[in-house]
């Protein structure tokens, strides 16, 4: 098979976050057991999702992993010109939902198997593809958990998400809390004696918007990134039933797209400080029973490489590019950094095509793709000769 062939069994299943990733997994099962590998499936509580974890070559420390996500987005509402499940060519282009992000990373590692296998590997060649990466990351932590259990130490890691094929060492991270903001209702004619939920939910999400400009003007920075500040923001709101009741409860989401080099932690809890100091206090002079409530739902660390580490010098060697970039968009690669894996970001496609209707890779992605892993199979190869 080549990796198009692969690509266009993978679209095929529709593996929407929201819907189960088993029958895909299934599939690369097979494929890797009919070349002699065995696959390792962690799956989720209700065991309708899982990662897969496969290992050529020799069972030992080091190595490389290779990552991809098997979930996509969804198709909802888009207006796509063919069936987002079926790949389709057009004028050089494969088009299907998940053909940039990021199942042509994945099509492309699944083909350089029996290359792999060829090769007298010195360490590892490891597969980590997960789900519920679209999600928040949801599927890759226990992934990660499992093999630190079974004392499996890669050295390196490389995320597939779409970069052009260009080495990417850093990223944004992501911190999603939930806010709930428990007030006293009672009629509005009598505002004063009520906790209106709807209006300290307001307070919070202007200083919210002031600690998004002070970064903005003072820092810190990280020129690589554009913004170059962490920023905060509030995406959704709902509270109160009635226009003349005073609001007991609003519900808002906090979203931090923070610098490597910033701990959202602690940005979270300058919020709760705020709340607890100045907020609760009035609130509950009013009425004892009231209260605001932060609490994180998800979090995806940031990426912070160092361009002279291993991983990235291999990359630049392969591609003869000796640029590296950093990136707004969020993947797995803090997680692998986090569990202290050295962790580059490089794979075909472009992330402007991604989560778009008519997503699409160009051929030439994939032919990258493929020259990319040869070429990092002879370079494991030669180190084995060395
Ligand atoms: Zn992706």
């Amino acid at each position: 098979m080549t990796s198009i062939e692969i690509l266009r069994r993978l679209v095929g299943f529709d593996t929407v976050s929201s819907k189960s990733n088993l029958a895909l997994i299934d599939w690369v099962r097979d494929y890797l057991e009919r070349r002699g590998v065995a696959s390792e499936l962690v799956h989720n509580e209700t065991g309708t999702k899982a990662n897969l974890w496969a290992t050529i070559g020799p069972d030992r420390d080091g190595g490389i992993v290779l990552s991809g996500h098997t979930d996509v987005v969804p198709v909802e509402g888009q207006p796509w010109s063919s069936d987002p499940f079926t790949l389709t060519e057009r004028g050089g282009k494969l088009y299907g939902r998940g053909t940039s992000d990021m199942k042509g990373f994945v099509a492309v590692a699944l083909n350089a198997v029996d290359r792999f296998k060829a090769t007298s590997l010195d360490r590892p060649v490891h597969l980590a593809f997960s789900y519920d990466e679209e999600v928040g990351c949801l599927g890759v932590p226990t992934l990660l958990e499992a093999i630190r259990l079974r004392g499996i130490r890669p050295a390196a890691c490389i995320v597939g998400e779409p970069t052009s094929m260009k080495l990417v060492v850093g990223q944004k991270g992501i911190l999603c809390a939930d806010a709930h903001v428990r007030g006293h209702e009672c009629h509005s004619s009598m505002a004063p004696d009520g906790v209106n939920a709807v209006q300290y939910a307001a307070r919070i999400i202007d200083f919210i918007r002031q600690e998004t400009e002070r970064r903005y003007r003072e820092g810190p920075f990280d020129e690589r990134f554009n913004p170059a500040s962490t920023t905060l923001h509030v995406g959704m709101v709902r509270g109160g039933t009635a226009s003349n009741i005073v609001p007991r409860d609003c519900h808002f989401t906090v979203e931090i797209r923070h610098l490597p080099i910033d701990d959202p932690h602690e940005i979270l809890q300058s919020v709760e400080n705020h709340c607890r100091r100045t907020l609760e206090p009035e609130m509950r002079a009013v009425a004892p029973d009231t209260g605001i409530t932060l609490s994180v739902v998800s979090k995806s660390p940031g990426l912070a490489t160092n361009p002279e580490a291993d991983i990235a010098a291999v990359v630049r060697r392969i591609t003869g590019d000796n640029n590296s970039f950093a990136v707004a968009y969020a993947t797995e690669a803090g997680h692998f950094s986090e569990a202290g894996i050295s962790t580059i970001i490089c794979g075909p496609g472009s992330i402007a095509q991604a989560h778009k209707p008519d997503e699409f890779i160009e051929i030439s992605q994939i032919e990258a793709g493929d020259r990319f892993m040869q070429a990092l199979a002879d370079a494991l190869g030669r180190k084995a000769a060395a």
